[in-house]
């Protein structure tokens, strides 16, 4: 390990794993402040990568998206022979992929406190020309003040004056139809992603199915979007307007991350018909 980072954290258990590396708590040797520190293996990353550009990747990324309360902070990055380790903030308090599946749906309140930090850590990203290209529960982390925090920058990248990105990258079941299409595509692949998420959490199921990837993908090609109504029936207008905008197939037509915030589904306070019961 780095001897850089062993002087100024003691590193302690693994709290999660990932694909290129392990992620663990730490402490500062100075302040005694808990951190969490992402330890990438080289020799994975660069088995995969096109150009060792990839390496570093994350860590940039981080540094130019770092400031806003709903992204994961990053403080410090340190280099050995075997990782690179990135020091970031400590999230204590789980993801969004445990708090959906230990329960059945969100109300529209609930899912409205997801998706307005959420959206408003997608649009700091885009507006400082970042697609984060793998928005999905397990990437959503909540710190132990119960803030949302977007992270996993490793599938990110940077998009300059509306050029196209391409290149596969995502999670079945949050993937937009352009990226599964092979097509060039924006930024506004992580606008679909947060829809889908808007969609499962208000209804308990995947708005595009199949029991295996192929089955997804070819889903989400089709892309046709439907509210049965053994599960919508109590769903309001304004949401089912809200995703139809999001899931859109047509890029042109979906709402872009600014475009989501200033829907009224998202500026109402959630379901009115909660706050007044
Ligand atoms: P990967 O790119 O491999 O998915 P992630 O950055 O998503 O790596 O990290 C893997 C897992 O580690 C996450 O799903 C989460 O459970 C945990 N994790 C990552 N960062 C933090 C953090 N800052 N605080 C707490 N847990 C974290
Ligand atoms: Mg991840």
């Amino acid at each position: 390990m780095s001897e850089a980072l062993k002087r100024e954290y003691r590193v302690s258990e693994e709290i999660g794993r990932g694909r290129y590396g392990v992620v663990s708590r730490c402490h500062s040797a100075v302040t005694g402040h808990c951190f969490a520190v992402k330890s990438i293996e080289k020799r994975l990353i660069q088995n995969d990568a096109v150009d060792c550009q990839c390496l570093h990747n994350e860590a940039k990324i981080m540094q130019v998206v770092t400031g806003h309360t709903n992204v994961l902070a990053i403080f410090d990055v340190y280099e050995d022979d075997e990782f690179v380790h990135i020091v970031m903030e400590y999230c204590g308090d789980g993801d969004l992929y445990e708090r959906i599946t230990s329960r059945s749906v969100f109300s529209e309140s609930e899912a409205l406190r997801v998706m307005v930090p959420l959206m408003q850590a997608i649009s700091h990203c885009h507006h400082n020309g970042v697609a984060h290209r793998d928005i999905k529960p397990d990437n959503i982390l909540f710190n132990n003040y119960n803030e949302l925090k977007l992270a996993d920058f490793g599938s990110a990248e940077f998009f300059h004056n509306g050029e196209l990105m391409s290149g596969i990258v995502g999670t079945p079941y949050y993937v937009a139809p352009e990226v599964v299409a092979g097509r060039d595509y924006n930024e506004k692949v992580d606008v679909w992603s947060a829809g889908v998420i808007l969609y499962i959490m208000l209804a308990g199921i995947p708005p595009f199915y199949g029991e295996s990837a192929n089955e997804i993908f070819e889903a989400v090609l089709r892309g046709n979007l439907r509210f049965p109504r053994s599960v919508f029936s109590s769903v309001s207008s304004e949401a089912k307007d809200l995703l139809r905008r999001m899931l859109s197939k047509d890029v042109l037509r979906r709402f872009s991350a600014d475009q989501v915030l200033r829907h009224p589904w998202m500026t109402s306070g959630g379901d009115s018909r909660l706050v007044l019961a």
